[in-house]
């Protein structure tokens, strides 16, 4: 048997296992979708949310690139951010990063990797504004984790400058921002950072005033 097979078999055998144990569940959740959360995260297989978290499907609505990144430009993440936000009403949003990130450390280095580039660009961007800072850690693993964690940071930061956020945040009260880091040596996820509604920016010139 091919391993893609067995991923079909192991599929069945949950479906079956779910059914017995809670015959309506399907039925359920084809029904309604009103998740609390939006999870920003790395691609990274190691880091599964709902694994990580023990939550459940219908639980968490998930978007995930290379180093759990918010650009301002990207479409397909400001799409799933506004459907999060304005239809499905998601209270928190968590940015979760995680030691080890193999784009954050990519981006740390000067080898030109293609088209990847382009991602990774937004990442030494976050490098340049607090290199002083990152610099001056001793070891390479030091700075990298550092870099991991400032990139947490500046993500969600980029969640409260947009403009989604912003409308919501004086319409609804709501969505809480965190960042956190997950650690792939004990499995534990450590809050970095927390936004609440309405929180202001260091640069007011990223507040609209006439949303
Ligand atoms: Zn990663």
């Amino acid at each position: 048997m091919q391993r893609y097979e067995l991923l079909l078999l192991e599929n069945k055998a949950w479906a079956k296992e779910m059914r017995e144990t809670d015959p309506d569940y399907f039925e359920r959740l084809v029904n309604v979708q009103k998740p609390d959360f939006l999870w920003i995260g790395c691609s990274d297989s190691r880091v599964p949310p709902d694994k990580i978290t023990q939550t459940q499907p219908g639980e968490i609505f998930i978007h995930r690139n290379i180093a759990n990144m918010v650009v301002h430009t990207d479409l397909n993440l400001l799409s799933v951010l506004q459907y999060a936000v304005e239809v499905l009403k998601v209270k928190h949003i968590i940015v979760c990063g995680h030691y080890n990130c193999g784009g954050v450390k990519a981006a740390m280095n000067r080898h030109s990797y293609g088209i990847i580039n382009k991602w990774l660009r937004n990442i030494k961007d976050v490098y340049r504004y607090h290199q002083q800072e990152i610099d001056r850690l001793p070891t390479e693993e030091e700075r990298l984790n550092r870099l991991i964690e400032l990139n947490i940071k500046e993500q969600v930061l980029n969640l409260a400058k947009t403009s989604i956020v912003q409308k919501a945040w004086k319409e609804y009260n709501q969505p809480h921002l965190h960042g956190w880091v997950y650690d792939l040596h004990d499995g534990i996820i450590r809050p970095l950072l927390d936004m609440p509604a309405n929180s202001h920016l260091d640069f007011p010139i990223y507040e609209y005033d006439d949303l």
